[in-house]
């Protein structure tokens, strides 16, 4: 059966699961730019039902990657009262559960599912050969061939752009180097360190819960907790307004906070919270940018997936998910297709991604001025966590096409 050559650009999130998926019936190649450690910054990431049937369809191992299930949320005041505490069955209701992973074990896990041998996986294919230090500097997209800092190319019958949300290849799909993210006026701290566990986080009283504290006024600051690696860690993230005399005008996984400010900034919180944040000595600072929906995400025999396509806050924590997503539709470049038949398979898939990519985006956005998060999620938790991949959207979109 003919294979085709795929070049992935980026061991990312998207990235890899985009390789575990092509693996089976063709060639793949993953360019990195950075070592094999490489993993996105940041301590922790839930990925969310949609997410999750998808990983689990494809071999993901929960316990090697120390992944937490997710079976309810509990909001707090900042005096530390407990406001709600929803237990919500997510795999009865959507067929898998929401996970909680620290980023590093997530990735080592997607390693595993992109290179283990094919028996291991019961899979048939060939594993991903993954090129370490290796940045990709351009790309011609109709043709297929990168391009890498001494001059030398590589070609493929179809090249997946996976290079994160500060990507240097979009452009050259895009034919125009203007589409850069903006800023959303909201900063995110998440501590890095091992910490003293509160105690309404400890295993025996968390009941696996994804915990919120909120500042309950027009500051909208809020604070999310939850566990990871067996519960032995938790990802502490604080979110507020950028801060008026805020220095930190930053996009990066690898800025270091200014932990004064920080405790100034959450100071009115209960003291055990205060307590957790001043104990913390390794603290990231983003500043959060989302990308407006770009024109297209096709040209020739390439396609844009992942952070590199669609941008967005952490606010329903869905993005690495769309990318998941994204990487899954990819299995309509079924086993026998030809060459010449890449540029429409990569079309039709853009028009299944994009536009619920987009209203993802859009509920992302009307969270931004919310206090109510958890509300926000409950609503779109429906949209977001039913998806079942690329088959059964593509049926529902020509069901839409064919009702009169
Ligand atoms: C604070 C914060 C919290 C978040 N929490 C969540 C969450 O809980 N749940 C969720 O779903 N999403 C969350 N997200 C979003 C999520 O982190 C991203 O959507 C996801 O990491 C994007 O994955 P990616 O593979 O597209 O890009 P990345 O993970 O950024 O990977 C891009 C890869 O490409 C490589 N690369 C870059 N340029 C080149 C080049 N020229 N050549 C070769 N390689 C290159 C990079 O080294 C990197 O390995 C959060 C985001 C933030 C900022």
């Amino acid at each position: 059966m003919n294979k085709l050559n795929a070049i992935i650009v980026g061991s990312g999130l998207a990235g890899l699961t985009a390789a575990r998926i092509l693996r089976e019936h063709h060639d793949v190649k993953v360019y990195e730019r950075g070592d094999s450690s490489t993993a996105t910054g940041g301590q922790g990431i839930m990925i969310a039902p949609n997410g999750v049937k998808i990983l689990e369809f494809i071999g993901y191992n929960q316990t090697l990657a120390g992944a937490v299930p997710i079976l309810g949320f509990r909001t707090f005041g900042k005096d530390g009262t407990v406001k709600e505490d929803i237990n919500v069955s997510l795999k009865h209701k959507f067929g898998a559960d929401a996970l909680t992973q620290k980023r590093a074990e997530f990735r080592n896990e997607l390693i595993r599912l992109a290179t283990a041998p094919s028996a291991e996986l019961g899979i048939k294919g060939s594993p991903a050969q993954m090129v370490f230090n290796s940045p990709v500097v351009a790309l011609d997209p109709e043709e297929g061939i990168i391009s890498f800092k001494d001059g030398s190319t590589g070609s493929a019958d179809v090249v997946i752009v996976a290079d994160g949300v500060h990507s240097q290849l979009r452009k050259f799909v895009l034919g125009d180097d203007g589409y850069e993210t903006g800023k959303t006026g909201l900063t995110c701290y998440q501590a890095l360190d091992g910490l003293p566990l509160p105690h309404w986080w400890k295993p025996e009283t968390c009941k696996n819960r994804l915990s919120l504290i909120y500042s309950g006024d027009e500051s909208a600051r809020f604070v999310t907790v939850y566990p990871f690696s067996h519960q032995t860690f938790f990802s502490l993230s604080c979110i507020a307004k950028v801060h008026p005399s805020s220095k930190t005008a930053v996009e990066s996984w690898h800025t270091d906070a200014d932990l004064d400010q920080l405790a100034e900034l959450f100071s009115d919180f209960h003291e055990p919270l205060r307590r957790i944040i001043n104990a913390s000595r390794e603290v990231k600072v983003w500043e959060l940018r989302d990308l407006e929906p770009l024109p297209t995400w096709t040209r020739g025999r390439t396609i844009i997936i992942g952070d590199a396509a669609h941008v967005m806050t952490p606010m329903q924590g869905q993005g690495a998910n769309m990318g998941i997503e994204d990487a899954e539709s990819l299995r309509l470049l079924a086993p026998g297709t030809l060459r010449a038949d890449v540029p429409g398979i990569l079309k039709l898939t853009e028009s299944v991604r994009k536009l619920r990519v987009e209203q993802v985006l859009s509920e992302t956005r009307k969270a931004h001025c919310r206090l109510g998060v958890v509300e926000r999620m409950a609503r779109n938790w429906e949209f977001n966590s039913s998806y079942s991949g690329v088959e059964d959207a593509l049926d529902a979109k020509r069901k839409d096409q064919a009702e009169p």
